[in-house]
């Protein structure tokens, strides 16, 4: 039987039972036969961890990070029983409870009051072991319709007339199968993955993660923009025939889906050897096909080249654009024009707007849910590699076969739409992201926030006033617009609306569920004074 690693007595991490969050605990006693420590927390609470749940206090790397505690929580639970009369005097009443350790006399709560508090959060806490997506039926059938899904929609959008939605085309799988087409997408990949590896841009820290550490991302997006856009206007300088990408179109999307089920199958088999503190919380329950597809191993790293943040904004991403580009040359092509149409234009640069603007601000992906919690697995490389570069792209597909020139004050109003999207989606990003970078800048001062247990604030004013997502409605109202310039004709170029709109209630849903184990009641609070999730006064 194995000794124990902690001493009675002894100052150490504790994790909260069931989720990634750590605090501060002394070690009280150790049981043999379990294997178990009593761990105490800072406000007298006793708990059983496993040796695995517990951290030397040394190699967690705690501290504040611009002001405010992170990683760490103090679960300083007697402050619910003050009856301050407003926000402000909750909040002094928190700083002082929080700060002001060991409690004075009468802030000292009943141990029924703290055993009651613990019993309400433990729902919470076994919440994050449900499974999401359906469970393993779930993310069975997804995988098993994606890929097909795919296709349907791509070859209805090729035929002339798609007006019969429930004619399956027909596709001859063995026709799907190219060498020269598989080599050429695993040269992108590999010419944006020695992008990503040069030295040039600056080095920026992700967030603190559950395992205490910290680690480095390369920022260096934006310029991997650049110089696809500079390759581009050198082949066709050289006339080099960028339609072979059109025209062999499907054997691409089939060579994106075979190195994304690759990747997902080494990912999977590596995460077998990673150390359990290195894996996700998600994706590391359940069955093998859950864990397949939400991917166990949070931040999977060949040396410093970070595998889920390379996928998730190069070749994907910039993959979309390079698509459109080559939709607005077929247009061109096939329909005997010497200008692209107006509908084209506006679907290549307004999404063009929207990458280049992530590319830009790609630090701020680094807090993005997908970086943050998601591990990565079939769910983030079938979507990273395949479902983004060829479904986002879908209304330039639609257009190369389906002509339509809207009219100049039609196209206005498109414009005028997605900006109007745009400003919110870029500064709700930006206000939060400026926030939590610097929670105490004075430029940020006129917008109210309420004090969380954890120590952090959430706003509740300003954009994060207005609704609970405001950069997703942004980001609906734009993707709404992307497909208004193919008409009104058909419902095939509105794909991307509705899956967005379907995806982003989704992810609103599951955000919502770690934001409530990460700050329990108090996120509760926030939902009353912000009742509205995306859409205000409807949803
Ligand atoms: P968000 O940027 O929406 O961040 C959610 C987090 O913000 C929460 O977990 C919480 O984290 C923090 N937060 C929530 N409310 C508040 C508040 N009131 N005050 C301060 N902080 C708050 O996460 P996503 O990763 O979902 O989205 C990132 C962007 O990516 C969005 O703009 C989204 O539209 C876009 N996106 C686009 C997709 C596409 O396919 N086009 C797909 C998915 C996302 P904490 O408190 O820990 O900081």
């Amino acid at each position: 039987m194995p000794g124990r690693k902690y001493e009675d007595g002894e100052d150490v991490m504790g994790r909260w039972p069931g989720s990634s969050l750590y605090y501060e605990v002394r070690v009280v006693s150790f049981d043999d036969a379990d294997q178990l420590y009593t761990v105490r927390y800072k406000d007298g609470t006793e708990l059983e961890l496993r040796e695995s749940d517990i951290k030397k206090f040394n190699d967690y790397n705690i501290g504040k990070r611009n002001g405010e505690p992170e990683g760490l929580l103090r679960p300083v639970i007697h402050h619910r029983v003050t009856q301050a009369k407003n926000e402000e005097e909750i909040e002094r009443s928190e700083k002082v409870l929080r700060y002001s350790l060991p409690p004075k006399r009468e802030e000292i709560v009943p141990k029924e009051v703290l055993e009651e508090k613990v019993v309400e959060r433990e729902p919470v806490a076994v919440s994050a072991k449900q499974l999401e997506f359906g469970g393993t039926i779930g993310t069975f059938l997804m995988m098993l319709s994606m890929p097909p899904a795919l296709f349907y929609l791509l070859t209805k959008c090729q035929q002339q007339d798609p007006d019969n939605l429930f004619f399956v085309p027909r596709i001859q799988f063995t026709s799907l199968w190219d060498p020269a087409v598989l080599g050429f997408y695993i040269l992108w990949l590999i010419l944006h993955a020695l992008i990503y590896m040069l030295p040039i841009g600056k080095v920026a820290d992700g967030v603190l993660l559950a395992n205490g550490k910290r680690l480095p991302y390369r920022i260096n997006g934006f310029m991997a923009l650049l110089l696809t856009s500079a390759s581009v206007a050198v082949m066709r300088y050289y006339k080099i025939n960028l339609l072979y990408v059109y025209e062999h179109y499907l054997q691409f999307v089939a060579s994106a889906t075979l190195i994304s089920i690759l990747l997902s199958i080494y990912l999977y088999a590596r995460s077998l050897r990673t150390p359990e503190e290195d894996l996700s919380a998600a994706g590391n329950t359940g069955t093998l096909i859950y864990k397949f597809f939400m991917g166990r191993e949070l931040n999977p790293r060949i040396g410093s080249f970070d595998l889920k943040y390379f996928f998730e904004l190069r070749p994907g991403l910039i993959g979309w654009t390079l698509i459109n580009f080559i939709m607005l040359l077929a247009e061109m092509h096939i329909q005997k024009r010497d200008v692209p149409s107006v509908s084209m234009i506006l679907v290549n640069s307004l999404q063009l707007l929207y990458v280049a603007h992530a590319l830009w601000n790609e630090e701020s992906a680094l807090t993005c849910m997908d970086i943050v919690h998601d591990g990565f697995g079939f769910m983030l490389a079938f979507g990273n590699l395949v479902w983004v570069p060829f479904v986002y792209s879908l209304q330039a597909f639609y257009l190369v076969n389906h002509p339509m020139d809207v009219s100049w004050p039609m196209a206005t109003a498109i414009v005028a739409l997605n900006m109007l999207g745009y400003f919110i989606f870029f500064s709700a990003n930006n206000q939060k992201y400026a926030f939590r970078k610097s929670p105490d800048d004075p430029k940020l001062a006129y917008l109210k926030t309420i004090l969380t247990l954890s120590g952090k604030k959430l706003l509740v004013s300003g954009w994060w006033g207005f609704v609970r997502h405001p950069n997703y409605l942004g980001d609906l109202i734009m993707a709404w617009t992307w497909c208004l310039p193919c008409g009104f004709t058909h419902i095939l170029p509105y794909f991307y609306g509705i899956f967005l709109t379907g995806l982003l209630i989704h992810r609103e849903i599951r955000d919502e569920t770690l934001c409530r184990m990460k700050y329990g009641p108090d996120w509760d609070k926030y939902c009353e004074r912000v009742p509205y999730r995306i859409i205000p006064y409807i949803y």
